[in-house]
């Protein structure tokens, strides 16, 4: 069963008389441990898409499966449930809290989950995974792009999501950097098994994962498959190969958990 599943996916933006069909009828199956990108012009609906994927955004119509459950129905603080608890979001600007430390900005997700008495241990861990033991009393504004962006990483991984969605992530980074951060989801993705959907415009940045889907109008244009055995073998020196845990599997339905709390 797929991780996600969204079937005639749409949303419309209404401006007075005209609409923009920003989601176009989009059908997509992501598997669990898939290391994907989306790509597309400027424009064609990759953040739309991935925010409706992350319930950031209600579809106008289609429905969408998060872990085999549709969360169609959901109320918004259910929706909201879901996002903390299932979705790890990464953005461009990276988003950290200025005043708030390295590990405080990993621990932010925690003040709104269930108690977790281990979590600065756990935030610990996760920066030490992306390569940053040494900066966890560090504020943003002391740490560099590629730093700050790895703090986000850590910081969605807190909560043990079933997806990480990062839009752009790389866009305000020059290309080594990006490169060593895409080294590091795809290490997370390997270790852990953190199912990873990347939009990009970057064709150095897909071609790296295993799948493209592209973009156009709302559409899919395209999606292609990267088998690419020699890939994995080529990424040398990443800091996360001896990674934790893998993901725990939580079972029963998404929408049951959020309902049950
Ligand atoms: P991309 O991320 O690929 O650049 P977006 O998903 O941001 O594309 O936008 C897709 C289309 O939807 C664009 O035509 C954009 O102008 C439009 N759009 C996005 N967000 C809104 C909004 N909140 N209101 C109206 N139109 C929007
Ligand atoms: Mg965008």
């Amino acid at each position: 069963m797929p991780i996600l599943r969204a079937t005639d996916l749409t949303k419309v933006y209404r401006r007075g008389a005209s609409e923009v069909r920003a989601v176009d009828g989009i059908s997509l199956d992501v598997e669990a441990g898939e290391f994907m990108a989306i790509m597309g012009r400027s424009g064609s609906g990759k953040t739309t898409l991935l925010d409706l994927i992350g319930c950031l955004l209600r579809p106008t119509s289609g429905s969408l499966e998060i872990d085999g459950g549709s969360v169609i129905g959901a109320s918004d603080g259910e929706l909201a449930t879901i996002r903390r608890e299932r979705i790890g979001f990464v953005f461009q600007e990276f988003n950290l809290i200025p005043t708030l430390t390295a590990i405080e900005n990993v621990m932010l997700p925690l003040r709104y989950g269930p108690r977790r008495p281990d979590g600065r241990g756990e935030a610990r861990a996760l920066l030490a995974l992306v390569g940053l033991e040494q900066r966890e009393g560090h504020r943003p504004t002391e740490l560099s792009g590629g730093e700050q962006q790895r703090v986000a990483i850590a910081r969605a991984l807190v909560n043990e999501p079933a997806v990480i969605l990062a839009d752009e992530p790389t866009g305000e980074l020059d290309s080594a950097t990006s490169g060593r951060l895409l080294e590091t989801l795809r290490a997370l993705n390997r270790d852990r098994g953190v199912t990873t959907v990347i939009v990009t415009h970057d064709a150095g940045i897909a071609g790296r994962t295993d799948r493209v889907v592209r973009l156009s109008d709302g559409r899919i244009v395209a999606d292609e498959r990267h088998d690419a055995p020699g890939f994995r073998a080529a990424l040398g020196g990443d800091p996360v190969s001896n990674g934790g845990p893998r993901v725990r599997a939580r079972p029963g339905g998404l929408l049951e958990r959020a309902r049950g709390r």
